[in-house]
């Protein structure tokens, strides 16, 4: 009987954990995350079904409600990419973290500036990884925190106002805001090659 549960159990790991696939699994079934030319897809992939969505979204008109009316706010200066919450977020390229903490709009945000003077800006967060903190050197792939829904209001943990995502922003050293899409289509594109 003993022999037999055992005997199910190692089936059962085998069919849940393919070894095919070539990716090495970390806890709770997020694969490790794949490096293309020293940088990473900012969401871990999993084992199980799951779903990651993103289009090209920059510069998208930003409408909100107020005071009964819908009027734009202003313009979508980055890439959401829609996944599960407490997805994991990891850092697209090396640097150090600058910011850490709330703003209204961005909720739980972190700020990376790369050794290029380039700044990587990860917003809406629910929690933040371990050690994220300002001054904290951080290595592409190295977790950041999970995917949620925070911001759009004033206190801190604000959530619910859309749907979880993560919103990645790239800030040029000139001070101007870039279009991730195509960097983040072709990270995408280099997670999925060996699955
Ligand atoms: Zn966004």
């Amino acid at each position: 009987m003993k022999l037999r549960r055992s005997l199910i159990a190692l089936l059962s790991a085998l069919l849940l954990y393919p070894v095919s696939s070539g990716i090495a699994a970390t806890e709770r079934g997020y694969l490790e995350p794949v490096i293309d030319r020293g940088m990473a897809f900012p969401i871990l992939r999993t084992d199980w079904y799951s779903v990651i969505n993103f289009r090209n979204d920059w510069h998208a008109p930003r409408m909100r409600f107020i005071n009964g009316r819908w009027r734009q706010v202003g313009i979508h200066e980055g890439n959401d990419i829609f996944a599960e919450p407490g997805t994991p977020i990891v850092a697209i390229v090396p640097g150090r973290i600058e910011r850490v903490g709330w703003t209204f709009y961005s909720g739980w945000r972190v700020g990376v500036r790369d050794g290029g003077g380039r700044y990587w800006f990860y917003a809406h967060m629910r929690r933040y990884a371990p050690d994220v903190e300002v001054g904290a050197s951080v290595d592409s792939g190295d977790r950041l925190g999970e995917v949620g829904n925070t911001g759009y209001g004033a206190d801190p943990g604000h959530h619910d106002e859309f749907p979880a995502h993560l919103h990645v922003g790239i800030q040029e050293p000139d001070g101007r805001w870039s279009n991730p899409y195509p960097l983040i289509k072709d990270l995408y594109k280099a997670s999925v090659k060996g699955l």
